[in-house]
């Protein structure tokens, strides 16, 4: 890795994201900070800048179609290209005990679709390397479909989320469609989603599927042109997202996001990461 390595984060103008961006930079990247709002990452921008890291900003906001293809476009057009892509953007409406599904469309459609509209746009640019491009996805303990305190309970759909020759795109978007549907018939209840922060958890579902879909698509790609994918639950993180409860920092959390991404010789892909370990889908 070297200051010729461009990265790009998005939603890295606070919490986790921002982490993750300021961590790539001082290993010496330079860093893309991307934000929905423009004042905000220009603000975060200039904090980075003021620690004399190598940072640009461009706004990018992952659920418009017109916003990623604008970045793709600016990104070829300034660097050429992109060497690491780190999915962070996204949101969570559920508190404490809540489990209310009424932002479940824009819930699915940031952390879900927007890691798939963002991984489409960048694989045709990402730049060929000898040490492989990579693909980074912020996901969550709570998208594990196994999970002990959360699992999903449809016995077919986990053994087909979990088995490669079941896993497709069809199965894993028909999965958030068809409980995008029973949230709008309110018949999501009793349909064996999981308990806790039911749309959240399915949108890190998908992202994990995803993840490990990607993976082997990519994997028959030459030499040379190689893109690693993994994923990775950041612990339960002080940030807004959480109230600033969670108990650990931003910066512990990016830390693991930041070693999987970096990962030297024969990188792993197709893996799910906490506490710089790999831990099961
Ligand atoms: P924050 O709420 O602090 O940050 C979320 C970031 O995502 C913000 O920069 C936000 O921008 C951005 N964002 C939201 N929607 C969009 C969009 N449509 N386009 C571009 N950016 C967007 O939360 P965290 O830092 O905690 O979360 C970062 C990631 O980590 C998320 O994917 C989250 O699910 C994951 N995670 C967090 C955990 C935690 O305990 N905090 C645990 C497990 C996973 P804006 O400022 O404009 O809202």
């Amino acid at each position: 890795w070297s200051s010729e390595t461009v990265a790009a984060v998005t939603g890295s103008n606070r919490g986790i994201g921002y982490e993750i961006a300021r961590q790539l930079a001082v290993h010496g990247l330079r860093v893309i900070v991307t934000s929905r709002d423009g004042d905000q990452g220009r603000e975060a921008t200039g904090r980075l800048r003021e620690e004399g890291l190598d940072v640009d900003y461009c706004e990018l906001d992952v659920s418009d179609e017109l916003s990623v293809r604008s970045f793709a476009r600016s990104i070829t057009e300034k660097y050429g290209g992109l060497d690491i892509l780190v999915n962070n953007a996204g949101v969570n409406f559920n508190t404490g005990s809540d489990n209310s599904v009424e932002y479940a469309e824009k819930v699915i459609d940031t952390n879900y679709f927007g890691v798939k509209r963002m991984t489409e746009a960048m694989i045709p640019i990402m730049r060929p390397s000898a040490s492989g491009a990579r693909i980074l996805n912020v996901s969550s303990r709570l998208g594990r479909a196994n999970g002990r305190r959360n699992r999903v309970d449809d016995i077919t759909l986990r053994d087909n989320l979990l088995r490669d020759e079941c896993l497709s795109e069809e199965l894993i978007d028909g999965m958030v469609y068809k409980f995008l549907d029973q949230v709008k018939s309110e018949t999501w209840v009793s349909s064996g989603w999981p308990q806790m922060f039911t749309d959240y958890s399915i949108s890190k579902l998908a992202v994990n599927a995803y993840t490990r879909l990607m993976a082997r698509r990519l994997s028959t790609r030459p030499d040379g042109q190689k893109i690693y994918i993994n994923c990775f639950c950041p612990g339960w993180v002080k940030t807004a997202m959480t109230g600033w409860a969670g108990n650990v920092s931003a910066e512990e959390g990016a830390d693991t996001g930041v070693w999987v991404v970096l990962q030297p010789g024969q990188p792993d892909t197709g893996k799910f990461f906490a506490e710089r370990r790999e831990i099961s889908f």
